[in-house]
């Protein structure tokens, strides 16, 4: 079967094609089939934003869609940037903005009080509309400064999970690394979106029958 990936981030793209892969499924960018889908996300969830973005895709190519909603939120900013994350700063996707507002707004905040979660939401929708949603969680804890690496986008560099991936499993963060200092498997294996396609994968047999 041919899913299209609903997202024209070339990051999450590679994340999610890299997850739908080992699923055995053929995954298609909007770029591959010569679409841009612009989605106004006005959901106030994660979820509502995912369903919107998923929909519109499917109905542009007639093929079975999988879009992700994700972002940061804060405990100490009461859930911001929330659905906001993408735009936290003001445009759209300007990460370095995002970053160092982020920065701004935890200034005075202590190291306890620095705790946070990534959230994705991943909607699946057959070209007959049913649609399957599942959501992702990864705990952790907001850096003081930025901690780059080779890796990751958006956020990464600011943030601290809890866990990360190992060969053996999982393992405690102790080394306080952050998801853009993770490698790719690394992070995948404890990731918010990650997680997500983790559970998209268990379900998948039941929905599709
Ligand atoms: P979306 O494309 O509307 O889902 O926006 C998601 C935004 O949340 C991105 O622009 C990033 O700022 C942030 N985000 C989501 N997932 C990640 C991640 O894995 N690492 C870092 N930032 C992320």
């Amino acid at each position: 079967m041919k899913f299209v990936l609903a997202t024209q981030n070339p990051k999450k793209l590679k994340e999610m094609s890299a997850i739908l892969g080992e699923l055995g499924v053929e995954v298609v960018s909007e770029a591959d089939l010569g679409v841009k889908i612009e989605v106004e996300e006005t959901g106030e969830t994660f979820a509502e934003n995912s369903l919107l973005k998923a929909k519109a895709v499917m109905e542009a190519t007639k093929l079975p869609a999988i879009a992700d909603d994700s972002g940061l939120c804060v405990d100490a900013l009461d859930g911001a940037p929330g659905v906001y994350s993408a735009r936290y700063a003001g445009h759209h996707g300007d990460d370095d903005a995002n970053n160092a507002k982020l920065l701004r707004e935890l200034a005075d905040v202590p190291e306890e009080q620095r705790s946070a979660k990534f959230v994705s939401a991943v909607c699946f929708m057959l070209p007959d509309g049913r649609a399957l949603e599942v959501e992702g969680e990864c705990p952790g804890r907001i850096a003081f400064t930025l901690q780059n690496g080779d890796y990751g986008f958006g956020y990464d560099p600011l943030f601290i999970p809890d866990e990360y991936g190992a060969p053996d499993g999982k393992r405690p963060n102790t080394e306080r690394r952050s998801y853009a200092q993770l490698t790719p498997d690394e992070k995948d294996a404890i990731s918010h979106r990650g997680r997500a396609m983790e559970k998209l994968e268990a379900e998948l047999p039941t929905f599709l029958g």
